[in-house]
Formats: structure tokens, sequence, C-alpha cells
């Protein structure tokens, strides 16, 4: 019996880590933990005979509790309940937290020498290198969840990473990819929220039309694989059927194709070294017809430019990148700014942190991160409301 944690269990990524874990007979899982969508996590809960049950809020321990009442499940609530969880023995750990809530419960699960399926992006992007050397501290592996990380990955066994000249993401360009330019700062949360290829959670959907979300896996990527910025590119691919492309020196390029469907990464994590078979569709490229590829329209797209600023920044960068994006899509969620706000907000909040203190210095503890992502989060919060007064 394999036993697995999933941090992050309601969400789009954890349903999916879920549905997988549930065709298999070798699984034991330790812990799941969510948020405030209590029903769903109890019927979890109780569906995989889970040992524990965590909600990140103190206030919905008691409903969870109740709901979970002669089950003999165990129940603890709040966010130091769900870092504790990343303590218990387990053999694979899915961290599919959304945002930098995801950062601790991820160390805690390193420190102990797990294998950590990383959906958490925001993990990378704050705190690489503290993530990676954490990893190396305890024997921790990491595996990358999101698509694109994963399909480097995959392109990337058995080669050497010298050999790499570049990497290319793919981007499908998002669900206002073919709106006028002018029309775009009207566009609302929920247009903003609506995916053409992958179904995924609100945030990183609206992060992937105004391309947020390709941003931090740039960033991701550069972390996690350890290469230059000017190693990596982003194509706009609007079919998203191939997910990355690797160059290599000799000329050659390894693609990764197949149909947008995360249980195809989780489960590659889930199964790796080995492959199994998995309930995805199959790629059916006469039917696909065509693959179109552009460079993407940094106008249109300003977030992306911010990535190589960060990555040239480093140091604190990363950290104050990521809290200034999670508080502006905040604050266009509540309708507070507009689209096109989101960009400068960011770009304005980099700016100020770096007049008041050192962004180019690398945080040496994760203490020192959440430091700084608290500090972003209020620069990023007057910016946002300035922007708004204006
Ligand atoms: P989601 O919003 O659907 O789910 C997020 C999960 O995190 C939920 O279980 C929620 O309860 C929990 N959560 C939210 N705030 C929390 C907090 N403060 N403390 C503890 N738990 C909290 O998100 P998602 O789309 O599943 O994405 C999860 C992560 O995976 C993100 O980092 C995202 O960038 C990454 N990712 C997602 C996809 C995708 O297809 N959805 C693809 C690639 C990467
Ligand atoms: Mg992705």
């Amino acid at each position: 019996m394999r036993r697995v944690t999933v941090f992050g269990s309601t969400g789009s990524v954890g349903v999916s880590t879920l549905d997988l874990l549930a065709r298999r007979d070798d699984i034991r899982v330790a812990a799941l933990t969510g948020g405030r969508n209590i029903a769903l996590l109890a019927e979890q809960a109780i569906a995989h005979r889970a040992e524990l049950a965590v909600t990140a809020h103190e206030d919905c321990y008691k409903p969870l509790k109740e709901a979970l009442s002669g089950t003999g499940i165990s129940v603890a609530g709040g966010p130091g309940a769900v870092v504790e969880a990343g303590y218990r023995p387990a053999d694979w750990v899915m961290s599919a937290i959304v945002g930098a809530a995801g950062l601790a419960p991820g160390f805690a699960a390193l420190s102990q020498g797990r294998t950590v399926a990383l959906a958490n992006k925001e993990s990378l992007v704050t705190a690489g290198p503290l993530l990676l050397a954490e990893a190396r501290a305890h024997g921790a592996t990491i595996l990358p969840v999101d698509s694109e990380h994963s399909a480097v990955f995959q392109a990337l066994t058995g080669e050497d990473i010298a050999a790499v000249e570049t990497v290319t993401l793919t981007a499908s360009g998002g669900g206002l990819r073919d709106w006028p330019l002018e029309r775009l700062k009207n566009a609302t949360p929920d247009e903003a929220g609506r995916h053409p290829n992958w179904d995924m959670g609100q945030r990183i959907t609206i992060d992937s039309a105004s391309m947020f979300n390709k941003a931090m896996e740039v960033i991701e990527a550069r972390e996690f694989f350890g290469l230059d910025p000017d190693q990596i590119a982003v194509l706009i691919h609007p079919q998203s059927l191939v997910h990355a492309l690797v160059a290599f020196r000799d000329g050659a390029v390894m693609g990764h194709l197949g149909a947008p469907d995360m249980r195809h990464p989780i489960g590659y994590a889930l199964n790796w070294p080995e492959r199994a078979d998995l309930p995805v569709a199959r790629l059916n490229l006469a039917r696909a017809g065509r693959l179109d590829f552009a460079e993407p329209d940094l106008v249109r797209y300003p977030a992306l430019s911010l990535a190589w600023q960060v990555m040239r920044t480093g140091g604190a960068a990363g950290a104050v990148f990521n809290a200034a994006k999670e508080i502006a899509l905040d604050h266009f969620i509540a309708r507070n700014i507009g689209f096109l706000d989101m960009a400068p907000v960011v770009e304005s909040t980099l700016e100020r942190f770096a007049d008041q203190a050192d962004i180019g210095a690398a945080p040496r503890s994760l203490a020192e991160v959440l430091a700084i992502d608290t500090e972003a989060r209020r620069l990023a919060g007057a910016v946002a409301a300035a922007r708004r007064a204006a």
C-alpha cells in the first residue's frame, strides 16, 4: 500500500488527483486538506477512507467535525493543521493548494523526505532555491505537475540538461485571446474566467487570460530546470495539444503532445518513474487537423514581460511578483480594478518594494519569504486602492 496525502483535495487538481486514486487498489489516503467547501471535503474523506481531513479555516472545523462524526476519520482545522498534515507519514504527496498558502505545507512534506508532486507553482516562484535545497537536504523528490513542466520533464528523461538550448512553453492565450485590444479593459471576471481548452480553478483560468499564469510558469521552469532566462520561450498555441518543446544543441526538438487533461501530468507524477494506463483521451492528430503557433503579443500580455524582469532581478522579486499578482487578482475578481490594471499594479509593487528594500537579496528562510510576501501584499493593496480611486 502506498500512503498518499493530497493538499488542496477539493480544488480542480485535487479532484483530478482523487479521480486517479479511486481507480487504484494499492493506495491508502493519509490526509486530505481543503478550504471552505466542507461538504465536498467530508464526502471525499469518506469515499477515500482518509485517516485525516483538514480544513484550512478554524471556523470550518466544527462543521467538518460534525460532517465526519461517527466515521472514525480524524479532523483538524486551521493553517497550522494543514502544515501538520505534511509531517504525517506518506509515500507521495500532492501539493495542490492555490497561492502562497501552499508553500509551508509543501516545505513540511519535503522536510520529511517525501516525494512531492508539485502543482503549486507559487512554491517555486516565491521560494525556488529554498525549496530545491530543502528537497536535497532531506532526500526528497519534487515532480512537476504543471502540464508544461511535466512535458519538459518527460522530454528531458535520459537527456543531459547541458545539451539543452531552449525550452518553449506553450500557452493557449486564454479566454480573451481573440478579443480586440480596446475591449480588454472592460473584461469581467466571468469573461476572463472561461478557458477554451482546460478546465481549471477560477484563479488560474483568469491568470491564463492575462498570461500571469504563463509568466509564473516561465519562472517556475527557470527554477525547476535551472535554465537561464534567455533559454526560455513562450509560444501561443490555441489547440493546447503541444504542451512544451525542448530544443537540443544538435538541432533536435522534442515535443510533448497529448489531450489537455490534468490527469495526464498528475498520473505521470503518480506512476513515475514508470508509465501506467491513464483514463485520458487519446490524441488524434488527423482529427485535430492543424497545430498553430504564434509569438505572444507583449502589448496584449504585459504580464509576460514581467517574468523576465523578475528573473533578471532575482532575490525577492519572485515572492513580490507572486504576492502582488494574487492581490491584483483579488481586486479584479472583486471588480475594484479592471483586467488591464493587474499588470501595472504588479509592476508598481515591484518598484515600490525595490525603493524600500534590497529586492535582489535572496530570502534565506521560509520565514523571510513569508515576510516578503506579507509586505508585498500590503504594498500591492495600497497600489490597487490608489488605482481604484484614480
Ligand atoms: P482551485 O482553486 O481549484 O483549488 C485550490 C485548493 O486549495 C482547494 O482545495 C482550496 O480549498 C485550497 N485552498 C485555497 N486557499 C487555501 C488556503 N489559504 N489554505 C489552504 N488551502 C487553500 O485551484 P487549482 O486550479 O486546483 O490549482 C491548484 C494549484 O495547481 C495552483 O497553484 C495552480 O496554479 C496549479 N495548477 C493548476 C492547474 C489546473 O488545471 N487547475 C494546472 C496547473 C497548475
Ligand atoms: Mg500550466
